[in-house]
């Protein structure tokens, strides 16, 4: 049996920002933008905030009208990485399996260094000690036999909790859960269930694996008939430093025509940008390659003031290096991102917050069906 444990900081960056600023302290904060910002949505609030119904992802025009005397700050990226470096630098003294999720989440595998400790629960307890001695924040830890569980065993305590799901408990955690629980229900597929009246575990328990198959998918079907035992094989992936991704493509014979090439960088363009995303990473660097029917090969970067993982500021990006160069038949295109990080910067929050959430949803459901359905209208083809 694996011992998995998902680590998850308590509002991460506005309990940052109250250990910081004693004046931020037992107060609504809400980090995102200034409280007269037109555009943006909120990024993390303090519990205090939650109270008046604040939650992340909220547009901030909405969190000032529920949360008039909130504190409302841009927040500050660079501390927030810091602190994250010092946490990762922890879960790694615990084993060598660390999968980062996001900047404040990972996965630690410890399983085989269970006796080490004298319980479980002694493993959940010095990881939380451990990272509030070092930073001075609380976070909430789940352990359990995989890392469906663990994620949701994190959350069942919320701030400062620690929760154990054991192999005998799997199915009281799991029976009354709402279908929305399980990883990859978005409101698509929970209307779809509801319909069936299948609005938790139980219900969902009720079906044969051919019912959910053949009303859900194949793949789809299986992974939830999975997820409702309390299934799941995914193992904790360390993370190795990504540093591009791209994405190339060599035509059968050389082409010139632009509008061709034009819809070629686009769909290159969303895979990678979907590649960005999945791995919840964000490039600074856009490059394009170009090589012609002599075989030259050239390459054209642009470097921005901030990361960006959306579709469009990377087509974009990159159509504009194309432009640069002088029309030829080309062999191959190809279009790339660097210098990655895991944080998008400050002025993100404000600015590509909806092309972002626009991408995310095309994500979704790109994934749902399992190929491109939904590209965007300069994606057709052309030719
Ligand atoms: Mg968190």
């Amino acid at each position: 049996m694996a011992t998995i444990v998902h680590v998850d900081m308590d509002a991460f960056f506005a309990a940052i920002e109250q250990l910081d600023n004693a004046e931020y302290r037992n107060k609504p904060l809400i980090i995102g933008g200034a409280k007269d910002a037109t555009r943006g949505v909120v990024s993390t609030c303090s519990y205090e905030a939650r109270k008046y119904g604040v939650h992340s992802a909220m547009p901030l025009k909405k969190a000032v009208k529920l949360c008039p005397n909130g504190i409302f700050i841009p927040g500050r990226m660079p501390r927030y990485q810091e602190v994250s470096k010092q946490i990762h630098e922890l879960f790694n003294k615990f084993s060598p399996l660390v999968e980062s999720v996001s900047i404040d989440e990972a996965f630690i595998d410890m399983t085989g260094c269970e006796h080490f400790y004298s319980s479980i629960e002694a493993i959940g307890q010095t990881i939380k000690s451990e990272i509030t001695s070092k930073t001075g924040l609380t976070c909430s830890v789940g352990i359990a036999p995989n890392k469906f569980l663990a994620k949701l065993a994190s959350e069942w305590k919320k701030p400062n909790g620690l929760t154990i799901i054991r192999s005998q408990q799997i199915d009281e955690f799991l029976i009354s859960l709402p279908v929305e629980k399980l990883w990859g229900v978005g409101s698509k597929t929970k209307q779809v269930l509801k319909q069936h009246k299948i609005d938790t575990v139980s219900d969902l328990r009720q079906h044969s694996l051919k019912w959910l198959k053949d009303n859900l998918g194949e793949k789809f079907g299986q992974h939830l008939y999975n997820l409702a035992r309390g299934i799941d094989n995914r193992r904790v992936e360390p993370y190795s430093e990504v540093k591009s991704i791209s994405q190339e493509i060599t035509f059968e014979y050389d082409r010139d025509n632009q509008d061709f090439l034009k819809s070629q960088m686009a769909l290159m363009a969303e895979e990678v940008g979907c590649r960005l995303r999945k791995q919840q990473l964000y490039a600074r660097t856009i490059t394009i390659k170009v090589r012609f029917s002599d075989f030259r090969t050239i390459t054209r970067s642009k470097t921005l003031d901030y990361a960006v993982s959306d579709d469009d500021s990377i087509f974009n990006t990159g159509w504009k290096l194309f432009l640069t160069i002088p029309t030829a038949p080309i062999r191959l295109l190809g279009i790339g991102t660097s210098n990655l990080s895991y944080n998008q910067q400050l002025s993100l929050f404000e600015n590509t917050g909806e092309t972002n959430k626009l991408a995310q949803v095309m994500d979704q459901i790109n994934q749902k069906y399992h190929n491109k359905l939904v590209t965007k209208g300069r994606t057709l083809p052309n030719e």
